[in-house]
């Protein structure tokens, strides 16, 4: 099975992809996750996407699909995949559909996580995570069940991203609202879109999630 989880920065995407890795042994494609370990290693693309990335505005197509079209050709996407924050733009969701044709994969749902502006502003700024496993966080709504000690892998190091700060999240929600909701409409045609209630209880998202992908096997 091959899903998009689409919404805005802070909808949960990540933390839900983060079960389904789990549940379903499927992988979670992050483009932010590998345009953030591109400008770790200083890279090409990570020397020309750091400074968008630090403003909060969409690294360029050519770049993102580039990423993507490689990515889809490795061997472990072929146990299903969930794309976390691609495609951005009409022209990532239709170079997306050219890639998954070439390959002979389907996409099998889009799932809408709809989340109030207000909330996402909250969830970004209190977003972290652990430094060792990449295990997400929240300072109110997902704390560590034992303070300061990664749930999943024990570790005491933890990290915030850098574009996680209240003004970067107005330009990225910006970004979001010009640009990545008019993909909406085109997988509505497709009759391939699912919303599910992004501002519920993280555990309710996830069964909402589940039933989504029940009425696909
Ligand atoms: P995205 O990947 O869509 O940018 P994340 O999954 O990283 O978003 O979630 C953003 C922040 O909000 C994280 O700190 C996460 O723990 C928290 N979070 C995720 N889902 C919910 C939810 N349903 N309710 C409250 N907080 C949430
Ligand atoms: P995310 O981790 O999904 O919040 O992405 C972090 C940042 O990476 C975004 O604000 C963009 O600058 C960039 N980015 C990630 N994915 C894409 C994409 N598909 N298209 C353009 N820019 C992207």
């Amino acid at each position: 099975m091959n899903i998009i989880l689409l919404g805005p920065p802070g909808a949960g995407k990540g933390t839900q992809a983060e079960r389904l890795e789990k549940t379903h042994h499927m992988i979670q494609l992050s483009t932010g996750d590998m345009l953030r370990a591109a400008v770790a290693a200083g890279s090409e693309i990570g020397l020309k996407a750091k400074a968008v990335m630090e403003a909060g505005e969409l690294v360029s197509d050519d770049i993102m699909i580039g990423i993507i079209a490689d990515r889809i050709m490795q061997p472990d996407c072929a146990a299903g995949f969930i794309l976390d924050g691609f495609p951005r733009t009409t022209d990532q969701a239709a170079a997306l559909d050219d890639i998954m044709a070439d390959k002979q994969l389907k996409l099998d749902a889009v799932v809408e996580m709809t989340v109030d502006d207000e909330a996402l502003t909250e969830r970004i700024t209190g977003r972290f995570a652990c430094a060792k496993c990449g295990a997400g966080y929240h300072d109110r709504f997902k704390q560590p069940k034992t303070p300061d000690t990664c749930d999943a892998c024990g570790s005491s190091e933890f990290t915030r991203r850098d574009d996680d700060n209240a003004e970067t999240v107005k330009a990225r929600l910006a970004a979001y609202h010009g640009s990545t909701a008019q993909i909406i409409p085109y997988y509505r045609e497709k009759g391939i879109l699912r919303s599910v209630d992004g501002m519920a209880a993280i555990d309710d998202v996830t069964r909402e999630i589940e039933q989504v992908l029940e009425t696909l096997q």
